[in-house]
């Protein structure tokens, strides 16, 4: 079972049409259409489960420019000035807080790592440093041993996944979006070369635009308007413990990773180790995920299993078959690694004792949709005029997703956008871009 995630009112009637119909309740759907509904446009988003039910809410919480491949940077940066901004736009808390961020480092390679980015991130560095000794051990209370260094960005932060996106849809609601739960998407549609609506398990819904924010669902949903989306699936597991007393912010060690909670307690993950289920969608974009997976192999513990036959990327019948698929997964609950999670949790109790006295609440995993860049996609589709793809956040999509969201709600309106979106552009995949990660961690 997933975390239980704040509740959105449901209740809203299905509209015959719409300027802009959203696929996806996630953090880049709800943002999306909170700012589309500002604008004064007529908005409507369907959600197969319920808002926040798969990634958004199963995230650690970290809202971080440190570590970020360079093309996401001036993204970021506004994300950043808007979570502060969620507050007064929700009329809620949702967790936001500049706790800092640390990337902790054992040896002189870790540091070598760290610096690498440093150096790429130019401009865009505004107080990350390398920090050590006494001013390092500060941020770590009750440690039991000393680290070699950390990268450090104290104007980092954190955010609760299982409360932003749902404020933010109840803001998206109380501004005139219509936020449908329950609601699968079975297909886009088109008419004449270009988008006119979605058809849903609770009728058709015309509109001119469509923003897909399908998360782990959307290369399944871009496949019927001869799409090709590269996009995989990676498991990672995370567990929550109890109230205990304990490190400030959020930090990344090898062995394990934290996040301190508004509840008092921890989100805890191993941080290196995630793992792919093969599908069938593992052979059909291997060749666009060789090089990262030449990069990350170390990291990524490969299995197979039942997702070969069902799942976003199964082989059983999708579209025509009803239920759909979207149907039949409402929400996308993959087992947690717990072993895995266990091993985290002693390592980070070895370093801080205090830990001990927490107890774990629960674990649970989540479906990072993963591009072969790393990048997401938030662009424009050529040939299919009306179509805004909103996706791929490859596992740092939550710290970002305001500013996404803005994003893909300027380029719906086909207003001037917040940041230059050429990186995030769906044509890379098929124009020679080199398919790399550049983040240098
Ligand atoms: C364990 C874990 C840790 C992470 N940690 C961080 C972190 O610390 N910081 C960070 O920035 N990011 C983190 N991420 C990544 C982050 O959670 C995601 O990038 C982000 O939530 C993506 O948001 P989304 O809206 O694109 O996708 P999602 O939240 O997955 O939402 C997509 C929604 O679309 C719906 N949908 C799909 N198909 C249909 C359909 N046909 N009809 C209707 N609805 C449909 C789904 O039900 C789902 O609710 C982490 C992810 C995981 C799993």
């Amino acid at each position: 079972m997933g975390p239980a995630v704040e509740p959105v009112p449901v209740g809203d009637a299905v509209p015959e049409r719409a300027d802009v119909a959203i696929v996806g309740g996630g953090i880049i759907g709800v943002s999306t259409a909170l700012f589309l509904a500002r604008e004064g446009l007529s908005v409507v988003l369907c959600e197969k489960g319920h808002v926040a039910g798969e990634q958004s809410s199963r995230n650690w919480g970290w809202c971080r420019r440190m570590g970020r491949d360079p093309r996401e940077l001036p993204l970021i940066v506004e994300a950043l000035k808007l979570w502060p901004e969620m507050e007064r736009l929700t009329g809620e808390d949702v967790g936001f807080r500049r706790s800092g961020i640390l990337y902790l480092c054992d040896d002189e390679r870790d540091v070598a790592r760290r610096e690498v980015w440093l150096k790429r991130a130019g401009d865009h560095v505004l107080d990350t440093r390398m920090i050590q000794g006494a001013e390092l051990a500060a941020l770590l209370p009750g440690a039991t041993r000393a680290f070699k260094a950390a990268l450090y960005t104290p104007s980092d932060g954190r955010a609760e996944p299982q409360k932003a996106a749902p404020a933010i849809a109840r803001a998206a609601q109380r501004a005139g979006a219509a936020i449908l739960q329950n609601c699968a998407v079975r297909a886009i549609s088109t008419a004449g070369g270009r988008i006119d609506g979605v058809e849903t398990e609770r009728g058709t819904i015309r509109a001119a635009t469509v923003v897909l924010a399908g998360g782990a669902w959307s290369s399944r949903l871009c496949g019927p308007l001869g799409l090709r989306l590269p996009q995989l699936g990676v498991r990672a597991s995370v567990l929550r413990t109890s109230p205990v007393d304990g490190p400030e912010g959020a930090a990344w060690a090898n062995g394990f990773a934290y996040r301190k909670r508004l509840d008092g307690g921890y989100t805890i993950a191993d941080g290196t180790t995630n793992h792919h289920h093969i599908v069938p969608d593992s052979f059909r974009f291997l060749a666009d995920f060789l090089p990262i997976l030449a990069l990350e192999w170390r990291h990524v513990g490969v299995r197979l299993g039942g997702d070969f036959l069902d799942g976003p990327a199964g082989v059983l019948p999708g579209r025509s078959a009803v239920p759909s698929r979207y149907e039949r997964y409402r929400t996308l609950d993959p087992q947690p690694a717990t072993k895995l999670l266990d091993h985290a949790l002693d390592r980070m109790r070895a370093v801080f004792p205090a830990l001990r006295q927490a107890e774990v609440v629960q674990r649970w995993a989540g479906i990072i949709d993963a591009t072969p860049d790393a990048v997401p996609v938030i662009s424009t589709v050529e040939t299919v005029p009306g179509l805004v793809i909103a996706t791929g956040f490859s596992g740092h999509g939550f710290g970002i997703g305001p500013g996404a969201g803005r994003l893909a709600a300027d380029l719906a309106l086909g207003k001037a956008p917040l940041v230059d979106p050429s990186a995030f552009r769906f044509s890379r995949f098929g124009d020679g871009t080199p398919m790399r990660p550049t983040t240098g961690l």
